[in-house]
């Protein structure tokens, strides 16, 4: 797994390109002229370690209420702007960090000129590109409909309106919602170009299927080294994106979030309730600070053994709870202690690390 290294860019305090992680993103689903609302949104998003985060701005009362959104948000925002440009620059005078735009449907070259003038004073850099569902009729023709090189082009005339106006401190996207051709767009953008790329599935669906969709697809570019930043949509609580993102760069090593607990599929020697304890760790540990794999496991014959590259394991019979590290029996317990026991090992192990 090779990554392509790109230009970096700043959006508030965090790097996007370059050596820097993949950053995490998503967009809050409140309205964001709900301040109130939006912001206990992005605190919470934050918490699950969501790193930038987006917000709609369909309206004027919306942009005006990114000033105070900003001021209370712990992760630097991007406003979501179409269409109007003076939404663009009552972003940008309310302090946003990052502007999201598509300078094709802003039309006039000369107020695409006047954003982008704004934006470099300010430092602020802006996300262009295109999507499947609102490509311009001419590349669709030109084309003959809708395909990878189609999307490129777009995405590429969007990055030129704004290099014509001296403006480079770009992230590139084309999304689509299929994902082969979202691969492929992807594939061929990296390599026409060095700026960071923010990769993502669109309307990828509901949490199940959405989640699959997602991970086949940035799973796939995220080995081949492209993305530098990635956004999981789903019909779903945004917390879910952040989380399903995490997975993803987590399966591929790229990066680790808290505890991670993995579980045995069970077989015809299962004699504990993997998938029930599995579910409780998650649930009462899913806040816990340090990179730590802890395994369930069904069966005490081979669980051990199976997990010994985990940090912590558990398994079982209906009579018994064993508790070992690194494959070696540390703790008998009972069903009933599982979770305090578990408490007690974790707290060990933070106060050890925070010495
Ligand atoms: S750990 Fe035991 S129960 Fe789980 S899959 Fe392996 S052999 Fe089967």
């Amino acid at each position: 797994m090779k990554r392509k290294i790109t230009r970096v860019v700043k959006v508030g305090n965090i790097e996007i390109g370059g050596n820097n992680p993949i950053r995490v993103q998503t967009m809050t689903k409140t309205p964001t002229v709900d301040v109130k609302a939006t912001v206990r949104q992005i605190r919470r998003l934050a918490k699950k370690g969501c790193e930038i985060v987006r917000v709609g701005v369909p309206d004027k009362e919306s942009a005006l209420a990114l000033g105070k959104i900003k001021k209370e948000s712990p992760i630097p925002i991007v406003a979501d702007i179409h269409f109007d440009y003076r939404l663009a620059l009552t972003a940008l005078e309310q302090g946003v960090d990052k502007l999201r735009l598509n300078p094709g449907n802003i039309k006039n070259p000369k107020y695409v000129s006047i954003i982008a003038k704004e934006a470099k004073a300010r430092g602020v850099p802006i996300r262009v590109g295109s999507n499947a569902g609102s490509l311009p009729k001419e590349i669709l023709e030109k084309y003959g409909g809708l395909t990878s090189e189609a999307l490129v082009e777009s995405a590429l005339n969007e990055v030129r309106l704004l290099e014509d106006n001296d403006f480079t401190d770009i992230v590139i996207s084309v999304k689509a919602s299929s994902v082969p051709l979202t691969v492929e767009a992807y594939r061929l953008l990296s390599e026409k170009v060095d700026y960071p790329l923010h990769i993502g599935i669109t309307e990828a669906g509901t949490l199940f299927p959405g989640t699959i969709r997602s991970s086949v697809g940035l799973g796939i570019l995220l080995y081949e080294g492209i993305g530098d930043t990635i956004r999981v949509s789903l019909s779903a609580p945004p917390d879910k994106e952040v989380e399903v993102a995490y997975e993803i760069l987590d399966s591929l090593e790229l990066r680790r979030k808290g505890l991670r607990v993995l579980a045995c599929p069970m077989c015809a020697r299962s004699h504990f309730p993997v998938q029930e304890v599995a579910k409780e760790i998650e649930k009462r540990f899913g806040d816990y600070p340090l990179n730590l794999v802890i395994a369930v496991m069904g069966c005490e014959v081979n669980g051990p053994g199976e997990a010994k590259w985990a940090d912590i394991g558990i398994t079982g019979s209906k009579e018994r709870v064993i508790i070992f590290k690194k494959g070696k029996i540390i703790k008998e317990t009972s069903f009933e202690r599982i979770i305090s026991e578990l408490e007690e090992e974790l707290t060990k192990i933070k106060e050890v690390n925070s010495n």
